[in-house]
């Protein structure tokens, strides 16, 4: 057990290190929320990782409830994760052919989710992203319908979250985005199934598709109401449009199947990502036979990627598909039940407004008092609240998502040693908080 918790507020070696990156790379890191901009200070560099555990560039262990952002059901550095892809590069790194593997990982896909057939990609991005370009080819029509306080990547046309409880046109939420891609973009209200028919029915004829994450994690953990998905996919249906489930975070994290495992829907294409690559980067969209079919080279829309299907990235993930069995999901349950009413004990006896909040295994506390059930009633949290309760946290130890609007992952790594780690830091940070 590392002494000297706390940790000290300055971490010399990450500030050095990112010092370093922030006169190289934009901001100091290659993704926004790395940088601690919503809760200030140090990001963490991370040297390494095992089990339950991240060390810092500092030496400092930390319990880690974010998992890679969700991929890492087993932590870090799985031994039988590690040695198939140690095989696997024994071999070499990247053919541009088809291999064995990513035939093996297609299998395992379509075995335990919805999907007839499956297209590997490397980042979830890329699977929205053309499973976007897909429906409107399929289609042959333009507008999208997505949820504000979803995200779905950096996808140009779902960077659009300007909703406001009404239907609203999307307008860029990034310069460099068009106003003719968010344009097609229709931006609705989570869990508004109203606001869904009355989008169909004013545009009904020119809606390509819904796009909805298969329950909400990037607002904070959202699930959908009951038959909110099915209802989406009839909705859909009865216009002629698709619907896309993105499970990129969901999919084999919450169940063997994903979210459609635990709450079935009849969705014509589903993206996955995060869990099936295993910590390497791998993702996929996968549907209905008749919709795959019309992908090149079988069909006419275009869709390619030097490195997709890659030997590493197949290998990391079959091997975490493979381990991921019931007792893992069994375990992952239990788990984040635990954490969860810790973390809620601990904010109730510290007296913090919260609300803890369940989509299967992923969970976040909102740092409100209000009830969640979309974008803007998530965003009624009290920033200062969390930004307190997550320094106190990572000086004791735990290393949460540095945002109030991100899901915890636990991973099934997480010990009796872990979990005292946590419960130990927990009503300290909570009393930070009040
Ligand atoms: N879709 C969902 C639901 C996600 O949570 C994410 C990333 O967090 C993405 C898509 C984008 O995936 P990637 O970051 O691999 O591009």
């Amino acid at each position: 057990r590392p002494e000297g918790l706390p940790y000290p507020e300055d971490a010399p070696a990450s500030q050095a290190l990112f010092d370093r990156a922030q006169a190289v790379v934009p901001g100091g890191v290659n993704s926004p929320v790395r940088a601690f901009r919503a809760v200030g200070g140090t990001p963490r560099f991370m040297a390494h990782g095992a089990g339950p555990w991240l060390t810092d560039a500092d030496g400092r262990r930390y319990v880690d409830l974010v998992c890679s952002w969700g991929p890492l059901i087993h932590g870090h550095a799985h031994p039988e994760v590690i040695a198939a892809i140690q095989a696997a590069a024994a071999r070499g790194t990247s053919f541009g052919t088809p291999t064995v593997g990513e035939v093996d990982l297609a299998e395992e896909i379509v075995r335990r989710t919805p999907v007839d057939e499956v297209r590997l990609v490397n980042s979830g991005t890329e699977a929205t992203m053309s499973a976007i370009r897909l429906a409107r080819g399929f289609t042959g029509r333009t507008k999208i319908v997505k949820f504000a306080g979803c995200y779905h990547g950096h996808v140009d046309a779902l960077l659009a979250a300007a909703g406001s409880g009404v239907a609203t046109l999307g307008l860029p939420d990034s310069p460099g985005v068009t106003g003719a891609a968010a344009s097609e973009t229709i931006v609705l209200p989570y869990n508004d199934v109203a606001a869904v028919e009355e989008a169909f029915r004013q545009d009904g004829a020119e809606i390509a598709a819904v796009i909805t994450e298969a329950a909400a994690g990037n607002m904070g953990v959202i699930a959908p109401r009951d038959g909110f998905n099915q209802r989406l996919a009839e909705i859909a249906h009865a216009a002629g449009a698709l619907l896309i489930v993105d499970e990129v975070m969901t999919g084999f994290r919450v169940s063997a199947g994903g979210w459609a495992g635990l709450d079935p829907v009849d969705a014509d294409l589903f993206t996955f990502g995060k869990v099936m690559g295993g910590g390497l980067p791998a993702a996929a969209f996968g549907g209905r036979r008749a919709i795959m079919s019309r992908l090149a080279p079988a069909g006419p829309v275009y869709q390619a990627g030097t490195l997709s299907g890659n030997p590493l990235a197949c290998a990391a993930g079959l091997a975490s598909l493979r381990l991921a069995d019931d007792a893992v999901y069994k375990r992952l349950d239990e788990l984040s039940a635990t954490v969860g009413a810790l973390a809620a004990d601990a904010l109730t006896t510290a007296g913090v407004p919260h609300r803890l909040a369940y989509a299967g295994n992923m969970f976040s506390i909102f740092f409100t008092a209000t009830e969640v059930v979309d974008y803007e009633s998530a965003k009624t949290q009290d920033a200062g609240a969390f930004k307190a309760f997550f320094h106190e946290m990572l000086a004791r130890g735990v290393y949460l998502p540095p945002s109030a609007f991100e899901s915890w992952f636990v991973s099934t790594a997480i010990d009796e040693e872990a979990l005292e780690q946590i419960a130990s830091a927990l009503p300290h940070a909570a009393r930070a908080a009040a």
